[in-house]
């Protein structure tokens, strides 16, 4: 399609970009101008404790370095709370989320009771102890956290297409569980926040690394039960250290070295199966490489004599 794509790239304020950061920034940025759409920068900087004050304008001009200027003003998502707190009494009144005053200690022992010991991905499937028909908070306390209903939800279990990972299926209640819109300390959670932008962004075409591919069908789930409308989903390589873990900012990824951004998008353009060999003698190398890159992704055939099949990634 063209003409109506929008994309986005949607950093987390927790530090500088790191490698995969700039691999995602690069792949929603390739995809939108492929599609002759705009790009947009939205910054997540709802979760306090972890954000880091001046990480944003650091990654801002980290992106105008790489030459990935956004077509719209970036937006902040510490300002725009109203929307978020329109959203959870949406779905409050629609008994789809209820208050929740479990700490983290009194979930697993109530699933330590169950003989479930083990976390999904370090987080707990809620056992729905505060859940409306069991008798919500119980008269305890004030409430801690908003979660999601999932058992409200119809059928939770989510069937959706990724256009590089394929047909994907997740069941939500049981896999994930009634999961936080608000957290306990106040905090929107990424979840709610990153649907309710995206579609008041109008993004068609969600665009980003594979390890926050696990969250789709939660996102999902939030799309359909506030009527929004679903967009694409591209989830992209990760970038993984010699010992094959994935990188992050959290085990202290090393920052792409932007003295020399056309290196530094090389390297990301290589995790995205694009071509980069010697460009010879080059202008302006940052130009010939992105438009070059972006060609590629139209036709990832350019060149090899392989048949069409979308972006070049494996
Ligand atoms: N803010 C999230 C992160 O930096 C990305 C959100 C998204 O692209 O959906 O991990």
């Amino acid at each position: 399609m063209t003409g109506g794509y929008r994309g986005r790239f949607a950093p987390s304020p927790t530090g500088p970009l790191h490698a995969g950061s700039l691999v995602a920034a690069l792949a929603s940025w390739l995809d939108a101008r492929a599609h002759g759409g705009r790009w947009l920068v939205r910054v997540e900087d709802i979760d306090r404790p972890r954000c880091v004050p001046g990480a944003d304008t650091v990654i801002l001009s980290q992106l105008e370095r790489c030459g990935l200027l956004p077509d719209e003003p970036p937006s902040w998502q510490s300002a725009r709370s109203a929307a978020y707190e329109d959203a959870l009494a949406r779905l409050i009144a629609g008994g789809q989320s209820y208050p929740c005053a479990c700490s983290r200690r009194e979930i697993e022992d109530v699933l330590a009771a169950r003989g479930i010991a083990r976390a999904r991905h370090g987080e707990l499937v809620y056992p729905g102890t505060c859940r409306p028909e069991r008798g919500g908070l119980h008269g305890r306390r004030s409430a801690r956290a908003w979660r999601f209903h999932t058992g409200r939800a119809g059928d939770a279990v989510v069937a959706w297409t990724d256009r590089r990972l394929g047909d994907r299926r997740q069941d939500v209640a049981a896999e994930v569980g009634d999961f936080v819109l608000r957290r306990a300390d106040g905090c929107w959670a990424y979840q709610l926040a990153v649907v309710v932008d995206d579609a008041w962004q109008g993004i068609t075409d969600v665009v980003r690394g594979e390890d926050l591919a696990d969250n789709t069908p939660r996102q999902i789930l939030l799309q359909q039960a506030l009527g929004l409308a679903p967009p694409r989903w591209l989830h992209t390589p990760l970038v993984l250290g010699a010992d094959g873990q994935k990188l992050s900012k959290q085990n202290g990824a090393a920052a792409p070295d932007l003295r020399d951004p056309v290196a530094a998008l090389q390297s990301a353009a290589t995790v995205l199966g694009l071509p980069v060999a010697a460009a010879g003698n080059v202008g302006d190398a940052l130009a010939f490489w992105t438009a070059a890159w972006r060609d590629r992704w139209v036709d990832p055939t350019a060149g090899t004599g392989r048949p069409t099949t979308g972006p070049a990634m494996a």
